[in-house]
């Protein structure tokens, strides 16, 4: 059991560290957080805020058929303070919780400020301190604590890149075109695999438009990676017409059993949950915008309806490889005096990021109750997520957002017009076994509001 005395270090004043460093200090524990702005800055912030917004100023869908809308009201029952911060920052934006990013910075940043228990300390840290620790240093951390970090965990295990391929809805995937088998190992609809094959016409046409597709620049900061397996698939698609049948696409060892032939190009979806619920695209991680994925993704046979669970990317990032290094509580299983928190331990986004610094923080409030913290059930947005990270295979780890995709399979199969009406009520059972999980774990506190 790490220890139970002195203040908790949480470094990293960004969305994680700021709700780690809140939860812990408004439970009684003393906190110091050691944030590195203004003295030093990383390649995207440009304010000395704690949990500045670094891009988007949207913390994600607020509507309750939307995962991020089902998991933000998992978090309000644990009195957030980033969401509590963005509803009171909130800008109008249809379906998306959007904030004033000042007013959202500003907000958490007097909150914190004005609790007595957590001291804000202005600078970087080079070394992880003694004591018990939360690291939250985000996607960005910089090279000097990234180097003991990489010291702490073995260097193989901490990532600076992420190629994310898309991960499709399996429901979505048109059963009477794809088929399931692995390569050279025959049609009998039992493989791992679901094929998506694809005629000369179709793949010449889908090139055309993968080629023609619009990218994400790429930010100053940000080296391309495109080398080995990272290399984005419209850049192998660019290096000539029979590249992607010779790479992600090749169509060796299947046979369409529709037609009894070979296609003349294949797109391979494997499980990216253990239920299966969502697949991902196998070799398609992309730096083609999000709008032109959907386009360009929808023209492969079987994905026309396809319901894109997340989408790609290919962007700079410090992330762990979480399966391998951390226990279910964010603690370094070699040393769990260190916690991580944030989008370093391979969650995407603001409010996942957030979540995480929240859990991290919940279990130390545990352990100086000297007890251990039961992970909130799988049928919750939350837990499904911490599920992941613990049981993904280590050696395909990818950084993942909350989706539908990570629950549980619905056990009831709906028409496409009720599934709106059908995800409500998911998100109801949600909700409600999250509150139960947190109101029997002793968590639960009153919802959160603070003024921006
Ligand atoms: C360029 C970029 C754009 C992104 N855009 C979006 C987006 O639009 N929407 C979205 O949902 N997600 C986005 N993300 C992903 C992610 O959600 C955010 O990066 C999010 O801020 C992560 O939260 P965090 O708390 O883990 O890290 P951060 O919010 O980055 O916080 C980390 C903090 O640690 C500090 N720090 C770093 N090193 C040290 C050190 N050695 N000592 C002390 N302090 C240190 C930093 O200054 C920073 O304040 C983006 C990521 C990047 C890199």
């Amino acid at each position: 059991m790490p220890s139970t005395e002195g203040p908790v270090h949480v470094i990293g004043g960004g969305l994680a560290g700021s709700e780690a460093a809140w939860q812990l200090g408004s439970r009684g524990i003393e906190v110091v957080l050691h944030e590195m702005r203004p003295v030093r800055t990383t390649p995207a912030h440009e304010t000395d805020r704690l949990a500045e917004l670094v891009c988007s100023n949207t913390l994600g869908n607020r509507l309750p058929h939307t995962a991020p809308g089902i998991f933000k009201q998992e978090l309000q029952a644990l009195s957030s303070l980033i969401v509590a911060s963005g509803h009171a920052a909130y800008v109008p934006a249809g379906g998306a919780l959007a904030v004033d990013r000042d007013q959202f910075a500003a907000a958490v940043s007097t909150a914190l400020e004005e609790l007595p228990t957590v001291q804000i300390r202005r600078e970087e840290v080079t070394e992880l301190p003694p004591g018990r620790v939360i690291v939250a240093t985000g996607p960005l951390t910089s090279p000097a604590l990234s180097e003991a970090i990489a010291g702490l965990t073995g260097g193989d295990d901490l990532y600076f890149y992420d190629a994310i391929a898309p991960i499709v809805n399996v429901e979505s995937v048109d059963e009477t075109v794809s088929f399931w088998a692995n390569r050279y190992e025959g049609d009998d609809g039992d493989g791992d695999y679901l094929n998506l094959p694809m005629n000369k016409e179709e793949y010449e046409a889908f090139l055309d438009a993968l080629i023609a597709g619009e990218c994400t620049p790429s930010k100053d900061f940000e080296k391309e990676i495109f080398f080995g397996g990272c290399q984005p698939v419209e850049a192998i698609a660019a290096t000539g017409r029979e590249s992607l049948r010779f790479g992600p696409m090749k169509p060796v060892g299947l046979f369409d059993p529709r037609t009894r032939r070979r296609p003349w190009a294949v797109v391979q979806l494997r499980r990216e949950t253990r239920t299966g619920a969502a697949m991902n695209m196998v070799g398609f991680q992309t730096k083609l915008k999000y709008g032109e994925q959907t386009r360009i993704f929808r023209m492969i046979p079987g994905l026309q309806e396809a319901e894109f669970l997340r989408l790609g990317s290919v962007h700079r990032n410090t992330f762990l490889n979480a399966p391998a290094i951390l226990d279910r509580a964010l603690r370094v299983k070699a040393d769990p005096r260190i916690s991580f928190a944030g989008q370093i331990v391979g969650c995407e986004g603001y409010t996942e990021s957030s979540a995480m610094g929240l859990w991290a923080a919940l279990n130390i409030v545990a352990e100086r109750q000297s007890r251990e913290l039961a992970p909130p059930p799988t049928d919750t947005m939350f837990g499904a997520l911490l599920d992941y990270l613990a049981t993904s295979t280590a050696k395909k780890f990818q950084p993942m957002n909350v989706n539908f995709g990570l629950l549980p399979p619905d056990s009831m199969r709906v028409k496409k017009k009720q599934k709106k009406e059908r995800r409500i009520e998911r998100g109801k059972a949600c909700v409600a076994s999250f509150e139960a999980w947190a109101s029997a774990s002793g968590m639960a506190s009153e919802a959160l509001s603070v003024t921006a």
